[in-house]
Order: structure tokens, then sequence, then C-alpha cells
């Protein structure tokens, strides 16, 4: 495995001699969870040239951090790294366990042991989906991917790989192994340094394991959001402090409502709440998903008069849609064109669709 991956390992600009500095694998690992490897190993360069230590990262604005994550998307990962790296600071030392490392925000399992592991040479092996679908192949596991029980093979997997101690090394190979070579589908076997071992290969039946994630219901939602819209077309966006999904993105007031809660009457709060209290005319529904919510959105515009144009104020800032010089989602884009060209006066379609 160690000499399949020296030969063949994928040239990614954090990977450096074992053990690496600990700030460097903490924002590969953030930039590349759920990114293609090769948008976080254009975008790493950059965030590294603008935040080159944890310090730096912590001393920054929040915005800052969501802002450098542009593109790669799922931004509440930029939000967590923030928080782990003032956590970090404020600690005064970096935590050397798995265990630890587990405990700063925005760290699971994995991460805290990818760290551990290549930092401060941790004995934990780190699973993600690729060790979790080579463990389930080579043992012919008949378990569904993401699931506790093959987490927990494939931590015994790597650890059994081991001749001796627990190499780091081999535990980023394996990574590679499933990034590179045993692929979700089509695996290429006979290049593979596992084959000799590999149940499912040898069953001639690789692509048969894991079983498919045993996916979560869609969750169903409909929020109201009010477009608030000064003379100069620029609009009201607010910061996003909750939440799992949108938190530091800037976007129009929104509420998430309540069965059979009346839209009008939870747009007319927002406005208020935004100390704009203007009449509100609705617009049509746009439809947004979010992971495993369909949400349908039912915004309402508002005109706030030229003499009324008030100023900024914490968590709240008067942007151009179109460039806002803030985080947003497309949720943003859509609600421009929704609300920002066909203005007022056409209502909510009965299916909410777009
Ligand atoms: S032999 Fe094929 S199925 Fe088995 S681990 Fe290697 S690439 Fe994956």
């Amino acid at each position: 495995m160690i000499g399949w991956f020296r030969r063949g390992r994928r040239d990614l600009p954090w990977r450096g001699p074992i053990p690496r500095d600990p700030y460097s694998v903490v924002v590969s690992e953030v930039m590349a969870q759920q990114t293609q490897v090769q948008r976080a190993a254009a975008a790493y360069p950059a965030f590294l040239r603008r935040f080159p230590s944890i310090a730096a990262l912590a001393a920054a604005d929040v915005d800052e951090v969501v802002h450098a994550f542009a593109g790669l998307g799922y931004y509440r990962r930029a939000r967590l790294l923030h928080r782990a790296a003032r956590a970090i600071v404020a600690r005064g030392a970096w935590p050397t366990t798995a265990r630890e490392l587990a405990m700063l925000p925005g760290f699971g399992a994995y991460t805290a042991a990818a760290v551990a592991a290549l930092a401060f040479g941790g004995d934990e092996p780190p699973v993600d989906g690729n060790v979790a679908r080579v463990t389930a192949r080579v043992l012919a596991l008949a378990l569904p991917l993401g699931s506790p029980a093959l987490l927990r093979a494939g931590r015994a997997f790597a650890r059994d790989l081991h001749v001796g101690a627990p190499d780091p090394e081999l535990f980023e190979a394996l990574m590679e192994l499933g990034a590179t070579v045993c692929t979700p589908t089509s695996p290429r076997c006979d290049e593979c340094p596992l084959l000799p071992r590999c149940a499912a290969a040898a069953a001639g039946a690789a692509e048969a394991f894991p079983l498919p994630r045993t996916h979560r219901r869609r969750e169903r939602q409909r929020w109201a959001a009010v477009w608030l819209e000064r003379p100069d077309r620029t609009v009201l966006l607010r910061r996003v402090d909750e939440g799992p999904l949108l938190a530091g993105l800037w976007l129009p007031p929104f509420a998430v409502l309540a069965d059979r809660e009346d839209p009008e009457a939870a747009a007319r709060a927002l406005a208020r709440d935004a100390a704009w209290p203007v009449p509100l005319a609705p617009v049509a529904a746009v439809r947004h998903t979010i992971t495993h919510r369909d949400i349908q959105v039912l915004p309402f515009v508002g005109s706030v008069a030229a003499a009324r144009v008030g100023e900024d104020r914490a968590g709240w800032r008067w942007h151009d849609p179109d460039h806002p010089s803030v985080p947003s989602s497309t949720l943003l884009a859509k609600l421009a064109a929704a609300c920002g060209r066909r203005r007022a006066g056409s209502p909510h379609r009965a299916n909410g669709e777009e």
C-alpha cells in the first residue's frame, strides 16, 4: 500500500511530509469535505495566503472567512472553521488527540482522527467514505454507506492493515485508494494493491459493496420572505445566525412557517422587525432545496421610499442583490428573479412552483 501510494499519489498542495502543520491539515480537510478535491486544491493556496496561520484566521472577521470559501459551497464549514480557530487560540495550544480535537466546533470523528494522525502521529484511523467503501469491498460487508457498523469496520480494517505501529501514511494511502482506484463505480481492481485479499473483487461483485446509503425522507418547509427594496434597487439582507445550513449567509429576512401559518402575517412581522413596516405584495413562490429540505419560499415585496432610507444596522445591510459584497446563497438570485424583475402584483401560485 505504501509503495503504491508513494508511486501514484495525487500531487495536492497540502501534501508534505508527515507530520504536517496541523493548521494546513485542518484547512485542507475542511475544504475538501463535500467538495471535489480539485476545487479544494485550487482554493487552498489563496486561503493560506489570506489567513496564513490559525492566529490570523481567529483574528479575521467571520464574513471574510465565509467569503474566502466562495465556490466551495456549504458555508457552514467556514463558520465552524473560524469558531474552531478562535477556540484553539483561546486555549493557547492545539489539542493533539483525536478525542480532544473532536470537541472543537465542526470537528467530527473523521476530521479529528485525520488531524491527530497527520499532524500529531495519532493512531486512530480516520474513516471517510473512501475508506468505508474499500473496507466494505475487501471484506465483502453488506453494510450501508454511512452506517455506524461500517464505520466501526473501517476503523478495525485500517488498524489491521498494519504489521507494526499505526502509520499515518498508510491511513492516507487507504483514503487515496478509495478516492482514485476503488471508486464508487468502475473500480480499477487490476491496479489495486489490495486485489489479492479483496473478497468483493474475487466474487466479481465490487460494485455491490457497500450497500447504498439509507436516505432520510425529505422534509417539506414553507418560508415567508420579505424583499424590501430602496429606490437605488438595493435590497435589505440579514445575516443568518442560526441553523445548520445557511448560517453566515446573507439573505432577505425570512421565517420558517408553522403548519397553516399565514405567510402574509409572517411577512408583515418580518418587515416590522426590520423596522420597515411598508405595504407588502406577494409575488410568485420560489422553490429551493437544501440537503434534505424541499422549501417553498413565499416572497412579499415592499418599496422603501427615498425619504425613509436608513443606515445599516448590525447584521442587516442594503445590497445590490445581483452583486452582494457579502456571502449569500443561490436562493438570493432566485428571489431576485421573482421579486426584483417581476415586481409586485402576481400572487403566489397554488402549486408554489416557480
Ligand atoms: S480490488 Fe477492486 S474492489 Fe477490491 S479494494 Fe481494490 S479496487 Fe476496491
